[in-house]
């Protein structure tokens, strides 16, 4: 069994199997460490912005959380410890740039191909892989004329410069999602300049994330049943955010009412306020959690500009205003290619057909695991399977467990491998597809959505659905194969 991809998919996915006795198990990674997206995204501020108690595995647990959402080395520090504690680590090889994966339909099994950093080529053979790669790893960069133009530094959120001190300079940064939310508060104290560059204004709900107090604190990490309680708080309160999107014409009102009682106490600059404001239904795009970006964009050494850019000069930043911005650092918090999960990595299945063929109108995957010709391999945090309400570690260990029963009955009918149904993968796709209908992500563009407008990142529902799919692995949906 060959896993890609050690963040919390592909830690989730080697737990299940050597809990279960499979042994036979190789994590490639090709960073120089385990921990995916909580490696690469190291910038200022960086913390996740849904609950550690529900961020965490439900098998490992702990109940010394610093705050209600942690920061990124906190995460990362306790990713670290469970694949220590759970064995995965020694069964991970780093430095393995995955670049293709190609099925034998002789002898039914996976080549794998990978790269080091100094351009050794190595081929792994495994029975089944299992691509946990995510969709937030390949920093998107917006296509502007000029950008190789820019005389000055960048770089991307997810590649963060800590090398460059940003002290006294004048900084632009393009993009204000979930992401800048979260850095803007941190430099703009400390450049001399900050513009913030705006496509779309967003909404948002309070979040201070201040460190637990002494007497929480206290309580969470003594009494089982306060961090149990609290746990399915947080479960219930997360399904309430998806509930908004599901039902934006009702509930999805409470929580407009909510972040506009917000947006509106902190926006005292009336021009700030009428810039910032957004024009979509709440929740079709991702709702973000700050009590501190807001008041960043009103210091005065910022600037919120929602003129579109329309080139990088070698100064700057221009706007359709023709005007320059001139900047010594561009920051891109521009999100990711989210579309192109594995991409570039060639995924060869049955009969030579490729994985790029199949999804040319998007990627579809049945529960967002299996792909029709594509024999034993399973995606984790595939198509439609992002949550907007929700842990994306939840639906990693549903995932997970889900790959370790398809790979049992494989065992257990004496099979070589198994291949969804065309048929069960495309009724499934159409069933996730219709259930987005009425919903708040079909009202706006989003990076959820593809250029035909298909939903291709998200779960249509609550994590408790997911689960229920997913919970057994029924032998009538696949072909196996001898
Ligand atoms: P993002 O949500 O995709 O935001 C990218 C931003 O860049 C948007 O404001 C977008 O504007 C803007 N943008 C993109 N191309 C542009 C262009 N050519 N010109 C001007 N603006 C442009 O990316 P992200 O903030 O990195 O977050 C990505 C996802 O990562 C989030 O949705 C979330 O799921 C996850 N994340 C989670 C956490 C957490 O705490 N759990 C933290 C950070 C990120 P438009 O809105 O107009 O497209």
């Amino acid at each position: 069994m060959l896993i890609i991809g050690t963040g919390f998919g592909g830690v989730a996915a080697a737990h299940d199997l050597l809990a279960h006795g499979v042994t036979d198990v190789t994590v490639l990674e090709a960073a120089p460490r385990l921990g995916g997206t909580w490696h690469y995204n190291r910038y200022p501020g960086a913390a996740c912005d849904v609950p550690s108690s529900f961020y965490s595995y439900s098998f490992a647990q702990r109940r010394d959380w610093s705050r209600f959402c942690s920061p990124q080395a906190e995460i990362l520090g306790y990713l670290d410890s469970v694949a220590k504690e759970y064995g995965v680590t020694q069964h991970v090889i780093t430095d393995a740039h995955v670049t293709g994966c190609h099925w034998d339909d002789q002898t039914r099994t996976w080549a794998v191909t990978s790269h080091d950093s100094n351009d050794v080529e190595t081929t792994r053979s495994a029975d089944a892989i299992v691509l946990a790669t995510g969709q937030l790893n390949q920093p998107a960069l917006p296509q502007l004329d000029g950008l190789d133009d820019f005389a000055g530094h960048s770089f991307h959120s997810a590649r963060w410069d800590h090398g460059y001190d940003l002290t006294g300079k004048r900084v632009a940064v393009i993009g204000t999602g979930a992401t800048s939310v979260q850095f803007v508060p941190e430099i703009a104290p400390e450049v001399e300049r900050l513009t913030v560059f705006q496509r779309t204004g967003n909404w948002i709900l309070p979040r201070k994330n201040k460190p637990y107090s002494r007497t929480v604190a206290f309580l969470l990490r003594s009494v089982p049943a306060a961090h149990r309680l609290w746990r399915w708080v947080m479960s219930w309160y997360l399904g309430s955010l998806t509930a908004m999107i599901r039902h934006p014409r009702t509930l999805g009102l409470l929580g407009r009412a909510w972040s506009v009682a917000f947006m509106r106490g902190q926006l005292k600059d009336h021009d700030v306020r009428r810039k910032a404001w957004p024009d979509y239904t709440f929740g079709c795009k991702r709702v973000l959690f700050s009590s501190a970006f807001l008041p960043a964009l009103q210091r005065p050494n910022v600037e919120l500009v929602t003129e579109p850019i329309t080139r990088m000069t070698p100064a700057g930043p221009q706007t359709a205003d023709g005007r320059v911005h001139e900047v010594d650092c561009v920051i891109f918090g521009t999100g990711f290619r989210a579309q192109d999960f594995m991409f570039p990595m060639e995924i060869i299945g049955a009969g030579g057909h490729s994985l790029r063929e199949e999804w040319s109108a998007g990627p579809k995957a049945h529960l967002g695991i299996t792909v029709p010709g594509f024999p034993s391999m399973f995606l984790l945090y595939g198509p439609n399977t992002n949550t907007s309400g929700g842990s994306m570690i939840f639906f990693l260990e549903a995932q997970a467990a889900y790959v370790r029963k398809a790979l049992e009955l494989i065992r257990d009918r004496g099979a070589a491998a198994l291949d969804v149904r065309v048929e069960v993968a495309g009724t499934s796709d159409r069933k996730v597809q219709e259930r987005f209908a009425g919903t708040a992500w079909t009202q706006c563009d989003s990076w959820y959505r593809n250029e035909s407008g298909r939903i291709v990142s998200n779960w249509p529902g609550y994590m408790r659905q997911y689960a229920a799919d997913t919970r057994v692995v029924d032998p009538g949906d696949f072909t196996l194969i001898r």
